[in-house]
């Protein structure tokens, strides 16, 4: 069997009706960018206008985003952007630990395929799923491995445009990600937690 790419992974996506989420979706929204991205943004799931768009990261933290990555000097062209679950839940709840279950295989094929220097996290919640045990507020802006790869825990931007006293933080963390893809050579902390967590492994 052929091995599957970006473009197949999003055809399953759209299609995919591994859990429930597939029933209450617009659409499916599997990610978007450049297939060779250095970074690899990995939110929580799709909002409002993402369901509508079947694009991730279109509403006012998609907005924050942008313009955080222009202040590197990159936009959405140069980046991997996604999600751990890539259908909305309903009211935008978190995903429940079945759906993220369900979903893990395509982001793992994506990380795989994208290969990036850095995934960034965005939220307590995309870090969770690789750090279950760790808060986001100590985590925040210092690099780590998990599974090989380079792992950078930032706010995700909503919850900067919910408490702008975050905003600061996460421009620092930009520049700080600025800094780490220049020197390619991020300092990397021991890595904590539990890195591999079975639905972290799991592929298709
Ligand atoms: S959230 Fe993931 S597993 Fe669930 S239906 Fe959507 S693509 Fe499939």
């Amino acid at each position: 069997m052929a091995e599957p790419d970006l473009t197949t992974i999003d055809n399953q996506v759209r299609s995919c009706t591994k859990c429930a989420l597939s029933s209450t979706r617009t659409q499916a929204v599997p990610g978007e960018g450049s297939p060779t991205a250095d970074l690899m943004f990995i939110g929580e799931g799709p909002g409002f206008h993402e369901d509508r768009q079947g694009r991730p990261f279109v509403g006012p933290a998609g907005q924050l985003l942008d313009k955080l990555l222009a202040s590197i000097g990159l936009n959405r062209a140069d980046v991997y952007i996604t999600n751990m679950v890539k259908c909305r839940p309903p009211e935008n709840r978190d995903p429940h630990p079945g759906e993220l279950a369900a979903c893990s295989g395509y982001l793992n094929e994506q990380i795989r395929l994208i290969s990036p220097k850095v995934l960034v996290t965005l939220g307590r919640h995309s870090f969770g799923k690789f750090f279950p045990n760790e808060t986001i507020s100590k985590a925040r802006g210092r690099p780590r491995k998990w599974n090989g790869n380079t792992l950078f825990p930032i706010y995700h931007p909503a919850a900067a445009l919910h408490n702008p006293r975050l905003k600061p933080a996460l421009e620092e963390d930009f520049q700080k990600l600025k800094s780490m893809l220049e020197s390619n050579d991020a300092p990397v902390e021991e890595q904590k937690g539990s890195p591999e967590e079975p639905n972290q492994l799991s592929l298709f």
